[in-house]
């Protein structure tokens, strides 16, 4: 913060006659090379003599992406930096879910969800309202408020929204995913969560108490399902699957309302060890629970509250063990110095832990994400690492790594993967027909 107010008044002394868009992208690019390299601002300014705008932008922009240097179509993404120390996200050394405030629609105060948080939150405040949507008619949110969103609950009846497709995104090749729309919001706190950008005008998590509902208006038909045997639907889209499980008992309820669906596969998706309710219930070959999986130092610089990679892994074991078919994600592979050796090394305990046919699927995705989280990033985590990569605008207008880099990442993930079962079911998401082509030939 301090250092950046700097950075602000140094290039204001230095280039009076810049406009301010100009100013603005300099600061920028002396913000980031200065973070990234760890070197005093005034260094890096230090060693330009020129005080040509061009001249001066391109041999910063050459610094600080050095990949620019010899591919000019690759598309920079420059906002104007704005950081706010109470946006700053500080974990807390021990994780409990405890929260402050819960809301239950009028129409659902005598659920068994509305219930059960009196039971297990008796300190928290309960209020009703007629509906979310009043509630948050007048209010206004900002930044800061997300920190605070495990505080809050909301416990609604949802009408309309049960099902969709995935979004997935423009111009990739889409897998066939199909959202069962339970739950907006979660515990857990990722770097990289779009949810940050996408759920910013929602102070708290939503759990919708009409279970039933959903599984009447459950459609008859499917969307495309590409290349897997059958429809695939799952809840952890917009939400962890399974981390408020404890609270909501869903999955039971789901379990037994596909249990009589074996056309369709069920997915719980989960960077959580909350497994305990699935061992209530007949474990079913359509039901798939997956994890994300990243190596243990990712977990501990960028996924904040989940359970280790120890206890994902265990917890699949037991999973596996117990009769479901369990999957992985590898989303999102992040790149970095040693990133193959620490990936090749989780792929060999993936295979050491799990028997092979028990699993259903794999996926791989490298990190991407909104150009708006670039900067929801650096204000809620400004010690990240991720942004310090070489990230650019790409088919979809999303921040992603150099197709080539992400092309070279896949065909090892691939490889390592393939090598431990031929036939398994693996594929990309959210990228395009480019990098399939180049992941698995045409
Ligand atoms: S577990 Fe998933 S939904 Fe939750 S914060 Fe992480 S990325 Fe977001």
């Amino acid at each position: 913060m301090e250092n950046l107010t700097k950075i602000k008044n140094f290039v204001e002394e230095k280039f009076p006659a810049y406009g301010i868009n100009k100013k603005r992208e300099i600061v920028r690019l002396i913000f980031e090379i200065s973070k990234r390299e760890n070197v005093p601002f005034q260094e890096i300014i230090s060693e330009v003599e020129d005080t040509s705008y061009r001249q001066i932008k391109q041999w910063l922009v050459e610094r600080r992406y050095p990949s620019l240097k010899d591919r000019k179509d690759l598309r920079l993404y420059l906002p104007e930096v704005e950081i706010y120390s109470e946006n700053r996200f500080l974990p807390e050394k021990k994780f409990n879910f405890i929260p402050k405030d819960i809301y239950v629609e009028k129409k659902v105060e005598k659920s068994f969800l509305a219930r059960r948080c009196r039971e297990l939150f008796p300190e928290a405040k309960l209020t009703t309202i007629s509906s979310l949507k009043n509630y948050l008619q007048d209010k206004e949110f900002k930044l800061s408020d997300y920190n605070q969103r495990r505080e809050m609950i909301f416990i609604i009846k949802e009408n309309y929204d049960f099902f969709k497709k995935c979004p997935c995104t423009r111009g990739a090749c889409f897998c066939g995913y199909s959202i069962f729309n339970l739950g907006l919001g979660c515990i857990y706190e990722c770097v990289y969560c779009y949810l940050q950008f996408y759920l910013k005008n929602i102070p708290g998590i939503i759990l919708p108490a009409n279970l039933e509902d959903f599984f009447r208006n459950f459609p008859k038909r499917f969307y495309n399902y590409q290349f897997f045997r059958k429809p695939r639907i799952g809840n952890g889209e917009f939400t962890d699957s399974l981390a408020l499980d404890n609270l909501t008992e869903w999955s039971c309820e789901l379990i037994e309302f596909f249990r009589k669906k074996p056309e369709i596969f069920f997915e719980f998706k989960t960077k959580s060890s909350n497994i305990d309710n699935l061992f209530k219930v007949k474990p079913q070959d359509n039901i798939v629970i997956s994890w994300s999986l990243n190596p243990q130092k990712i977990i501990d610089s960028l996924e904040f509250y989940t359970a280790s990679l120890e206890e994902r892994i265990l917890s699949a074991k037991a999973c596996g063990e117990y009769g479901y078919r369990v999957g992985f994600h590898f989303d999102p592979l992040i790149y970095y110095e040693n990133w193959e050796e620490d990936y090749q090394n989780l792929v060999n305990i993936l295979f050491r832990h799990i028997p092979k046919e028990k699993i259903a699927w794999v996926s791989l995705g490298t990190l991407r994400f909104n150009p708006e989280l670039k900067k929801i990033i650096e204000n809620r985590f400004p010690e990240n690492t991720i942004l310090d990569a070489e990230l650019f605008i790409d088919f979809d207008n999303k921040l992603r790594y150099r197709t080539d880099l992400r092309i070279m990442m896949y065909r090892k993930m691939f490889a390592w993967i393939k090598r431990k079962k031929k036939d398994l079911p693996l594929y990309l998401c959210m990228e395009n027909r480019e990098v399939w082509e180049e992941v698995y030939g045409a």
